[in-house]
C-alpha cells in the first residue's frame, strides 16, 4: 500500500475520534463523517426540556492499558473527565451487596459526551452527514452522502458504525470485511431517564441489579460535575429490551419506572421527567479477537468496541490501533 494521505471515517463515537485524533497528530488529512447531530456515538448526553443532561449511553469507563491510560490521564489533566467516587453495589430481590475490588471509574465531566468533544478538537467533523455508499474512483474512494453529495477522495476508508450498519455499507465491496462483519451480533439496550421531585434516600449511587429487567441503575446526579437534580438512568437487560424492542418508548419507560421502585423498596415518586431511549445495538453478544479489520487490497476497513475488546475502552484502543496501522502499514 502507498503512504496513506488522505483518510475518511465514518462515524464520531469514541473508536472513529481516536482513530482521527491519532492520524491528524501524524499529519494525515482525515475528515469525520457523522450521522447524527452531535458527536460521541454511544457516549452520549441528553438533555431534557427540563435542562437536565443524563448520560443515557455508556455509564462509565475504566482502565487497563497503557495507551487508554495515558489518554485517561490527559482527559483528567484537562478537566474533561475525573473518577467518579459513587458507591456502586449489586441489588438482588431488594438486597444489597456492597462489592469488593472495583476498578476505579471514570466519566466525562460535566456530561460523558465531554471525551468525545476533546478527541474532536481540531478534527473536521463533518456532523448530519450519513454516508450511504462508496465509490471506487481509479483505486482512491468517494463517500455519497443521503442528500446525494459525494465527499473524498480518499485512501482508505474506516467505518466506525455499528456492524449490520458497516455491513451494509462495506460488506459488498470487500469480502474478507464482509464475512467477518456478519459474524458479529450485538444486543439491544432501553435506557431509561427519571427526573425525580424530591431526593431518594439510597444508600447507592449505581447498583448492578439481578434476577429483574433491569440490569443497571445510577444516579446521574452523584456524577461529578452534574446538576444537584435527583436524577437516575436505568437499564434494561439485553434479554429484556430485546423482547420489547419494538413497543412504544412511553410504555416501556413506565413499565421500567415500575421496576425502579420495585427493586429498590423505595416509596415511589410522580416523575419530572420520564423518557426511554432505545439503543439498538448497545453492545456487542462477544468481541471479535481482532482489533480491527483491514482489507488491504481494497483500503477498506473497520473497527468500534466490537473488535479486540468491548466498551469505551475497546473502542478506543479499535480506533487508535487500526490509525497505527494506517501508519505503519503493519
Ligand atoms: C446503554 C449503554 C450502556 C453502556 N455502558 C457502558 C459503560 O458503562 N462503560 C463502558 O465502557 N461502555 C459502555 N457502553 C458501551 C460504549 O458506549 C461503547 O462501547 C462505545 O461508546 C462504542 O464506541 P464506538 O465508536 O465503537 O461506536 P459508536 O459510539 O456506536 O459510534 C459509531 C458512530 O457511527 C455513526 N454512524 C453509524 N452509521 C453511520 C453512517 N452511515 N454515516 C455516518 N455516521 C454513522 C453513529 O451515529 C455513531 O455516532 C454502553 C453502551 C450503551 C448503549
Amino acid at each position: 500500500m502507498q503512504r496513506v494521505q488522505a483518510v475518511g471515517v465514518i462515524g464520531a463515537g469514541i473508536a472513529g475520534l481516536a482513530c482521527a485524533e491519532r492520524l491528524l497528530r501524524a499529519g494525515i488529512s482525515v475528515t469525520v463523517f457523522e450521522k447524527s447531530r452531535g458527536i460521541g456515538g454511544r457516549v452520549a448526553t441528553r438533555r431534557t426540556d427540563t435542562g437536565t443532561t443524563f448520560d443515557h449511553g455508556a455509564q462509565y469507563f475504566t482502565v487497563r492499558e497503557a495507551e487508554f491510560r495515558e489518554q485517561v490521564q490527559a482527559w483528567v489533566a484537562a478537566g474533561v473527565a475525573a473518577a467518579w467516587q459513587g458507591r456502586v453495589v449489586s441489588l438482588e430481590h431488594g438486597a444489597v451487596t456492597q462489592l469488593d475490588d472495583q476498578p476505579p471509574r471514570y466519566v466525562g465531566v460535566p456530561t460523558m459526551n465531554a471525551i468525545a468533544k476533546s478527541l474532536a478538537a481540531g478534527v473536521d467533523v463533518r456532523t448530519n452527514v450519513t454516508v450511504r455508499a462508496l465509490w471506487d474512483v481509479h483505486g482512491r474512494w468517494q463517500l455519497e452522502d443521503s442528500a446525494d453529495a459525494r465527499h473524498g477522495l480518499y485512501d482508505v476508508i474506516v467505518s466506525t458504525a455499528p456492524p449490520p450498519q458497516s455491513l451494509a455499507l462495506i460488506g459488498g465491496l470487500s469480502r474478507t470485511l464482509g464475512q467477518t462483519l456478519a459474524r458479529v451480533a450485538m444486543r439491544p439496550c432501553w435506557a431509561v431517564l427519571l427526573e425525580m421531585q424530591e431526593s431518594l434516600p439510597a444508600a447507592f449511587d449505581g447498583a448492578f441489579v439481578a434476577d429483574s429487567p433491569l440490569s443497571w441503575i445510577a444516579r446521574n446526579s452523584s456524577k461529578p460535575g452534574r446538576q444537584p437534580t435527583e436524577c437516575w438512568v436505568l437499564h434494561a437487560s439485553p434479554e429484556w429490551s430485546q423482547a420489547h424492542l419494538e413497543e412504544p418508548a412511553e410504555g416501556v419507560a413506565a413499565m421500567l419506572a415500575r421496576e425502579f421502585w420495585r427493586v429498590t423498596g423505595m416509596p415511589s415518586q410522580v416523575a419530572k421527567q420520564l423518557t426511554a431511549h432505545r439503543w439498538r445495538y448497545a453492545l456487542p453478544q462477544e468481541p471479535l479477537a481482532e482489533r480491527y479489520l483491514f482489507d488491504r487490497e481494497r483500503n477498506l476497513a473497520a473497527c468500534g468496541d466490537w473488535c479486540g475488546g468491548s466498551r469505551v475502552e475497546g473502542a478506543f484502543m479499535s480506533g487508535w490501533s487500526l490509525a497505527e496501522a494506517c501508519l505503519t502499514g503493519a
